[in-house]
């Protein structure tokens, strides 16, 4: 019969590389607590109108990404291609936003209809962060430096830069556009087939088109700093005196535009050059309309989102994660002949006793070769053997399997004692 297999673009994960993730996701959620965000959780399917009203009906996203599919009701339903328009979503729908400020996280799987390639696929992982109520380029810094504490905990802090930029309110923006559009219009021709078709839908998209004569065509058009408002432009200076005040280094890119409709002056991306194409490992802004867009009451909000997929690879290529080998297990119990009810006793006591160790007690019988090949296997430093003689006197016997200790024969009273010392030396 033919096996059925995972859908392209969506990948297991398997035991040899959970303990990566496990270190990365530690790590942000101990950098997250340290500076007062709270996790919140979604749901994973949400009505479509939410994602068409917030990311925006003509952007890549809505047009041709996202998961969409009637339910048994006829209801049209989307897996979320994104977090920010659930959690406000969700905010809404609790009261949270209701005269305070929140400071929130969240991570979970997304799910894009994309080509799958490296660091690029169908359903991947974010963690995303949002804080809502604070209009000032105060929480922009303080967004932007957790993450720059993140990346120097994580150890990779020299291979990520920050991309800066400031896309101003709506009004100046589709002024701008206009501009950019009349500008773009005059030389249609020497555009790629993707511009060309974006020029009549989402024109600023053309700003980051990774063809080259593209670019080259935009180093003379109008440029979106020249169209900012006062306001913009001072949140926009400030925001760079905070962050250079605390030592962090960016690049102003006038052409970083984002691929979500919401975003209202502050955008940034933190990028590496180690992962070929796609080399945006989080990417967020400011999105003050969005709350307001989706039905309540006008609050300004600013948030980012790290694909953990392309921070894996990242560790990886840079021997920066714990080993899988070492992580399973310190004590193997290999049990010999018929002393399982025992066996099993002096386990559960030992993890009552010792609860950091990991141990591991053989299941499924065998004779004693077969056993401490496992325990050997297992990366154990210690195996514990527990035969019917052993039974009979209460003793059982300590085994170094690492170096030439000889083993040991103790009572079980003494076991717990003995196992916690040789454990922490
Ligand atoms: P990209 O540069 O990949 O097109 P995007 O602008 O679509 O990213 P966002 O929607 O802002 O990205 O998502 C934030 C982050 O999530 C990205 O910077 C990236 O690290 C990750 N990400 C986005 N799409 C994918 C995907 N299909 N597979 C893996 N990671 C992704
Ligand atoms: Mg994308």
């Amino acid at each position: 019969m033919k096996k059925i297999q995972a859908l392209r673009g969506m990948n297991d994960l398997l035991p040899e590389t959970t303990p990566a993730w496990q270190h990365l996701e530690a790590t942000v959620a101990d950098v997250l607590e340290r500076y007062g965000y709270s996790e919140i959780r979604f749901p994973l399917l949400e009505s479509t109108e939410l994602f068409k009203r917030s990311i925006g009906e003509v952007t890549d996203i809505v047009e041709k990404e996202m998961y969409t599919f009637d339910d048994r009701n006829g209801d049209s339903l989307t897996l979320r291609p994104e977090g920010t328009a659930s959690c406000v979503r969700a905010c809404e729908e609790h009261g949270l936003l209701y005269n305070q400020t929140q400071r929130l996280w969240y991570t979970g799987p997304m799910f894009r209809y994309e080509r799958p390639q490296k660091g690029r696929l169908r359903q991947f992982h974010q963690i995303g962060i949002e804080a809502f109520g604070i209009p000032g380029p105060d929480i922009d810094a303080e967004l932007i430096m957790l993450t720059a504490r993140l990346w120097r905990d994580l150890g990779i802090a020299d291979l990520v830069v920050l991309q800066l930029n400031n896309l101003g309110t709506p009004a100046a923006r589709s002024e701008y556009r206009r501009a950019l559009v009349a500008f773009l219009l005059e030389r249609e021709d020497e555009l790629d087939a993707d511009s060309k078709r974006r020029l009549h839908t989402n024109p600023l998209r053309i700003l980051d088109s990774k063809v080259a004569s593209t670019q080259a065509l935009l180093n003379g058009a109008p440029v979106l700093t020249d169209y900012l408002t006062a306001e913009s432009q001072t949140h926009f200076a400030q925001l760079q005196q905070l962050l250079s005040a605390a030592g962090i280094q960016f690049e102003i890119n006038p052409r970083l535009v984002r691929g979500l409709d919401y975003y209202t002056d502050t955008v940034f991306e933190w990028v590496t050059t180690h992962l070929g194409a796609q080399g945006t490992v989080c990417a967020g802004g400011r999105y003050d309309g969005l709350v307001e867009q989706l039905g309540g009451k006008a609050t300004p909000a600013v948030g980012c989102a790290m694909g953990i997929e392309r921070l894996v690879l990242l560790l990886q290529e840079q021997n920066l994660l714990p080993s899988a080998l070492d992580q399973t297990c310190d004590v193997y119990f290999v049990a010999l002949g018929d002393v399982m009810p025992a066996a099993m006793a002096l386990a559960e006591n030992l993890r009552d006793q010792l609860p950091y160790a990991r141990l591991i007690l053989h299941t499924g019988g065998g004779n004693a070769k077969s056993q401490l090949k496992k325990a050997d296997k297992s990366g154990a430093h210690l195996a514990l053997i527990l035969g019917e003689d052993e039974l009979n006197q209460q003793q059982i016997v300590i085994k170094h399997l690492r170096n030439d200790q000889p083993q040991l024969t103790l009572g079980w009273s003494e076991l717990s004692a003995q196992l916690q010392e040789l454990l922490n030396t």
